[in-house]
């Protein structure tokens, strides 16, 4: 990967992940629900906590470095795939449709 295709480098934060609410408006904007392209059910599933009203954000590690990705899962309810929303992205349309 080179200088100008960094978009997702990061390492894990502690920043308050994005609330239901705010990814569901995001998924709403970006990426309409469709069928899923492995089984053709449309039953997508986002992970949260219902303590906190949070999304779950999860965490690839670059090796063994501190460096990688963050993003927030969805996932097929019928077969289990996961399609993954890079966390940069989703938080700066966040911040910027709704003044996070
Ligand atoms: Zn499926």
């Amino acid at each position: 990967m080179d200088e100008n295709n960094t978009v997702a480098e990061a390492t894990p934060t502690s920043d308050p992940a994005v609330t239901l609410e705010q990814f569901n408006a995001f998924l709403a904007a970006k990426a309409p629900e469709k069928p899923c392209t492995e089984c053709g059910i449309t039953e997508w599933g986002v992970h949260g906590d219902a303590d906190s009203d949070t999304v779950f954000k999860g965490f690839i590690a670059n090796g063994i470095s501190a460096a990688g990705t963050e993003f927030y899962p969805v996932t097929c309810r019928h077969c289990g795939i996961a399609k993954l929303y890079t966390a940069q992205v989703v938080e700066r349309w966040v911040s910027d449709a709704m003044g996070k």
